[in-house]
């Protein structure tokens, strides 16, 4: 049997106050009260895993153990069919640069361009196939945990289109629609993202 949340709070493990804000919402309704790590001054930890579940996990574990509280960590990011689930949880740093308009910072478009460089480098029949991936992680000071997994499986175009959204948005077409990410209506994206399928499964495993 999955261990239960409840209601009472739950430490939100991100210092991202867009996340926070997102998350609290999508949790209220089942009388969750949400805190952040950065409100309670918890650390951020080094994310050194290998894989999604490992980040989420060593995320929501730290602030667990920190606060004493139950705590709820995510982590995302892009996997390549051809390039062996690359960029993965390198998703970001395929962004970092150095030194980018004056200050450090990330470049979507020189990520996106990685991306393409490394398919088009594999041949014109190379498969587009990817998949955005959102994992949920609950950790219980405990010690105990319950792992969530959403995907958004979808094809890479080349040019990037659209203005909205973020990250690999403009790259990214999801399975049946023409659009991509950046393209949609960010409702609809919502509607269909890796975010909306792993917060669907968690509110079925947690709440239903
Ligand atoms: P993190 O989970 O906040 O570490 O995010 C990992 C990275 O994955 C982000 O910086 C984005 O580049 C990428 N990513 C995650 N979700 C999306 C999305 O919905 N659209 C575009 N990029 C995304």
């Amino acid at each position: 049997m999955t261990r239960r949340l409840g209601s009472g709070s739950l430490v939100i493990a991100t210092h991202n106050a867009g996340k926070l804000k997102e998350i609290g919402a999508l949790l209220e309704p089942y009388g969750v009260k949400c805190l952040s790590a950065g409100s309670l001054g918890l650390p951020e930890p080094a994310e050194t895993g290998t894989s999604f579940v490992q980040n989420a996990l060593l995320k929501a574990r730290a602030a667990a153990e920190a606060s004493g509280l139950a705590a709820l960590a995510d982590d995302s990011g892009l996997s390549v069919e051809a390039l062996d689930g690359r960029p993965g949880v390198y998703t970001a740093e395929w962004a970092e640069r150095q030194w980018f308009e004056g200050k450090p910072g990330r470049d979507w478009y020189m990520a996106m361009g990685k991306v393409e460089g490394m398919l088009q480098a594999l041949g014109p029949e190379v498969s587009r196939a990817c998949a955005f991936h959102c994992v949920l992680a609950i950790a219980w000071p405990d010690g105990e945990s319950a792992v969530y997994e959403g995907t958004a499986p979808g094809s890479l175009i080349w040019p990037p289109r659209g203005t909205m959204g973020f990250g690999y948005d403009p790259v990214f077409v999801p399975v049946g629609r023409d659009q991509t990410f950046a393209e949609l209506d960010p409702e609809e994206k919502h509607r269909i993202s890796h975010r909306a399928d792993a917060f669907a499964r968690l509110v079925a495993g947690q709440f239903a």
